[in-house]
């Protein structure tokens, strides 16, 4: 197969070709239509399948197609670690070369919490957390809400659960909308992990690649 069947649009192909991708890994394959349709996905997929850009790009088409109301966090991403959330950001950079006026911050713990405040208030429409510091803004501030999320995505959930996130999890998902399309991507299935695909998934299609 090849990119060219994947549906997705011409900035975002040709950020593929760029990166010197010639056809899509099986986890993209598999990912990537379903998660055109808006379902909610779950996957085991480890790191070095292409998972980041497995989730990235439908999530890019979404935002290309669903033109905003006004300037609102559309995609929260959560990651254990902030080398994962680093790896996101930066992947996310790169699949988004070709497209305009789509912007994505990094909020972790060690970054200076005045400047993540700034970046959150200015309404980015990507955030890459981990769960601690996301929900500590979120608490704290008036100005910063996912009232508009469209997309929550967890990646690596077994590890977030290692790290003892969930508490994390559970409040961040109470103030999400609760008409999103949520994908999670694991290592492992573990049966936690099951626990939290039944709490924030809905119907979830199950891919393994
Ligand atoms: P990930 O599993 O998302 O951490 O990606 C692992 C590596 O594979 C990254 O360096 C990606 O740039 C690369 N990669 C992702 N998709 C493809 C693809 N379709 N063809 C070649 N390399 C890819």
């Amino acid at each position: 197969s090849s990119f060219l069947d994947l549906h997705l649009s011409r900035p975002l192909l040709r950020a593929c070709e760029a990166l010197g991708y010639t056809k899509p890994t099986p986890i993209q394959a598999a990912c990537i239509p379903l998660a055109l349709t808006g379902r909610d996905i779950c996957g085991s997929a480890i790191t070095g399948s292409g998972k980041t850009a497995a989730f990235a790009l439908p999530t890019l088409e979404r935002l290309l197609f669903r033109p905003k109301h006004r300037p609102a966090i559309r995609v929260l991403i959560l990651t254990p670690t902030r080398e994962l959330a680093v790896q996101i950001h930066s992947m996310i950079g790169k699949l988004a070369q070709f497209v305009t006026d789509i912007r994505c911050c990094l909020v972790l713990g060690g970054l200076s919490v005045k400047a993540q405040e700034a970046a959150l208030r200015s309404m980015p429409d990507i955030v890459v957390a981990t769960p601690g510091r996301i929900i500590d803004h979120l608490r704290n501030s008036m100005s910063v809400d996912l009232d508009d999320l469209a997309v929550l995505i967890l990646d690596e959930a077994d590890r977030l659960l290692e790290l003892g996130f969930e508490a994390e999890i559970r409040e961040l998902v109470r103030l999400c909308p609760k008409r999103r399309q949520t994908m999670l991507f694991s290592a492992t299935m573990t049966e936690q992990v099951d626990e939290l695909i039944k709490l924030l998934l809905n119907k979830p299609l199950r891919l393994s690649a």
